[in-house]
């Protein structure tokens, strides 16, 4: 079996939606193999495009506010592992909107990522996406459903919007999601570092 540093190399390396990128490939995600938390989020914008850096926009400060983690805790690897559905920026639709993330990204890399981070102990599956390719069934029928049922994936799972400031109107909408689950994330996420 591939190291992860020479698995981490080689989708660096990869090129197979090169077509559909506007951009082109430059693969986002990092890990090490001691990392307890991951998260799993949708594709790069264009700020983490450009720089490289996983959440390095203003989503990012959002879940770094939900956490309660400062940049320098959040970007250690060796504890945080951050792998998203599409590792390349997959550009925007005639309206404007972001495109979903390359599926070709998921079915190629993640199970062979995961099975080199054997001691992540909480995933938070930020965003449909993520939610879609991990809890499969066990997904109820909205975000919102899935979200509020956040205690029925544990220990493993937690599901979470996307912090987008898109989202803020939903935020406003469903105050459970600071009151009740933003507490629990905070404790579990901070005893497990
Ligand atoms: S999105 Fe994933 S599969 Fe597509 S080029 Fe980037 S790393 Fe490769």
């Amino acid at each position: 079996m591939a190291s992860l540093a020479s698995l981490l190399r080689e989708v660096r390396a990869c090129r197979v939606c090169d077509a559909h990128l506007p951009l082109g490939p430059r693969p986002v995600l990092r890990a090490k193999a001691t990392a307890r938390l991951l998260i799993i989020g949708q594709a790069p914008g264009t700020k983490v495009h450009e720089t490289g850096i996983p959440w390095n926009d203003r989503s990012g400060d959002r879940l770094r506010e939900w956490l309660q983690l400062d940049r320098a805790t959040f970007y250690d690897e060796t504890r945080i592992a951050i792998v998203p559905m599409g590792f390349c920026y997959p550009g925007v639709d005639a309206n404007g909107g972001d495109l979903p993330p390359r599926r070709e990204c998921a079915s190629l890399w993640h199970a062979r990522i995961m099975a080199l981070l054997p001691r992540i102990e909480l995933t938070l599956l930020v965003g449909s996406y993520a939610q879609v390719h991990y809890l499969r069934e066990r997904r109820l029928e909205s975000m919102t459903d899935t979200v509020r049922a956040w205690r029925d994936y544990a220990p493993a799972h937690l599901p979470l919007p996307h912090p987008s400031w898109r989202n803020t109107a939903w935020l406003r909408r469903n105050p459970w999601f600071e009151s009740d689950l933003l507490p629990d994330l905070r404790q579990r996420v901070h005893d497990l570092l």
